[in-house]
């Protein structure tokens, strides 16, 4: 058996298979999902080993459990753990919950090293096993490498299933053709990261990474360093607007992870993701992108979409291009580049659950559209295929902080907001020099106050502002039944 620290869990090989910096200590981030699941876990272990009637124990199980969240999660709890019970009731089996794992193991460089897969809890009948993942999210398939070691080791008297408590079902875990080669990937991934354990690899990822206030991806504006007694939120872009017009609704998306009204399991792509798609893949290390024949060969790009829509992507492209020709030397190095900056000041938190001092960390993150150099001056160019907005400001001061630090410009940062539409584009261009940068700073600390006031496990401690933003709320039915 491979010694602990040689042993990785398939959670810990999925994120060092996105990025290897992504595996550290663990932070004080908040991750709400996290855990109510691991409260809700805890309350069904109660519940399984109290021999009390069943509407004692679930009582007990829920007092003992969810006593400290607003009436809120209370209620997502409770339900969460009926639907557990009904897909399964208890029975005469033995119950264990603790260590289950299946291990796949390898000899890498003379040392054996493990990949786990973990469940939560083990039901046993005259020596037939059931295994249980339980899984709250709505997608409840086990991951690939998961199903992989599951093949691999299953034996005869075993079954293995999710609970997924959001579709109120069981599923097997269904397995998997090839886990060998499964496996031996992974290992690879392993391989790769046991030689360089610190490299980065920003993406999509970064969302839900709790390393990002350590990594360097979004540094430290107004601070040296940070510790394990701050407590931490990350806000999107997207978030960091909605927060503009209501607290309640971006603190219940990235401290509470509220349930969206509006889940929404596939969306088409829309003409404006196409046009910011296609112009990315153009214009990107491409210094000829200013020449009638390149522009041209944008219509190669878009081949596959009907005639309409390729006639307004074009157009719209020859809008962009006009504009950027406006900018000599100008050289567009990456598209979707994530920045963003991490801010700290004095808030609450929960000790001993009391309500305390405490430092909190606000974690900024963007991604915009393409960034590059003009001459020496880093430049971050937003496209837009809708008119400006007061909140465009925001965005490019977020930009600007974070490409100060991440681009490492000591003099000025360029920020460019290019609407463009089927006849006509326009730019907005923002410089920012060392004042300009200051005032960004003073204004995110401002912002940082909201976030800081939040009470862990209190959904209803931020404020809210109703207004016409509330038509589009992912949260306006739970909203108003809260007022
Ligand atoms: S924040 Fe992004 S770049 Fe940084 S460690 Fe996490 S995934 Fe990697
Ligand atoms: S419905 Fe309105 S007041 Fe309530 S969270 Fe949403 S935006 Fe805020």
């Amino acid at each position: 058996m491979p010694d602990r620290d040689n042993t990785y869990s398939t959670n810990q090989i999925k994120k060092i298979s996105q990025c290897h910096s992504s595996l550290g200590k663990r932070t004080r981030l908040a991750s709400p999902k996290l855990d109510r699941w691991k409260d809700l876990n805890k309350a069904i272990i109660d519940w399984q080993n109290n021999d009390a009637l069943d509407e004692t124990s679930i009582k007990v199980a829920e007092e003992n459990n969810f006593q400290f969240y607003d009436t809120i999660q209370k209620k997502i709890l409770s339900e969460l753990f009926a639907r557990f019970r009904t897909i399964y009731p208890k029975r005469n089996s033995n119950f264990n919950h603790e260590y289950l794992v299946k291990e796949a193991v390898k000899e890498i460089d003379g040392e054996e090293y493990g990949l786990t897969t973990h469940f939560a809890y083990e039901f046993e009948d005259e020596n037939h096993f059931e295994y249980i993942k339980l899984k709250t999210a709505h997608d409840p398939e086990p991951e690939l490498i998961d199903r992989a070691i599951i093949t691999k080791l299953k034996t005869d008297n075993e079954e293995f299933y999710t609970a997924a408590i959001e579709l109120d079902d069981l599923v097997e875990i269904e397995s998997v053709e090839n886990p060998d080669e499964i496996i031996d990937e992974y290992f690879k991934i392993l391989e790769e990261y046991l030689i360089e354990r610190q490299k980065r690899n920003p993406g999509k990822q970064c969302d839900y990474c709790d390393q990002s206030s350590r990594c360097g991806q979004f540094p430290l504006i107004n601070a040296d360093k940070i510790t394990n007694r701050v407590r931490e939120v990350k806000i999107s872009k997207t978030n960091l607007v909605k927060l503009s017009n209501c607290e309640r609704r971006t603190a219940w998306n990235v401290q509470y992870g509220l349930p969206r009204e509006d889940y929404v399991e596939y969306e088409s792509e829309s003409t404006a993701t196409k046009f910011h798609q296609f112009s990315q893949k153009l214009l990107v290390n491409n210094e000829n992108f200013s020449e009638k024949e390149n522009i041209e060969s944008f219509n190669q790009l878009t081949n596959e979409e009907d005639e309409v829509t390729r006639e307004q992507l074009f157009l719209k492209y020859q809008q962009l291009v006009s504009q950027l020709n406006n900018y000599d030397d100008l050289k567009i190095k990456e598209a979707e580049y994530i920045l963003g900056f991490t801010c700290i000041i004095d808030g609450k938190g929960l000790r001993d659950g009391k309500i305390v001092d405490q430092k909190v960390a606000t974690i900024y993150t963007g991604k915009s559209d393409l960034a590059g150099r003009l001459g020496k001056t880093p430049i971050i160019i937003e496209l837009k295929t809708r008119p400006e907005t007061p909140e465009d400001l925001l965005e490019a001061q977020l930009y600007a902080l974070g490409a100060s630090e991440l681009m490492k410009s000591e003099s000025e940062i360029i920020v460019l907001h290019i609407y463009v539409s089927d006849n006509k584009a326009t730019v907005k261009e923002r410089r920012f020099g060392v004042s300009e940068l200051e005032s960004a700073k003073a204004k995110f600390e401002d912002i940082s106050k909201k976030t800081a006031s939040w009470i862990p496990f209190d959904a209803l401690s931020p404020n809210y502002t109703v207004g016409e933003w509330c038509e589009y709320c992912e949260f306006k039915n739970t909203c108003s039944e809260y007022r």
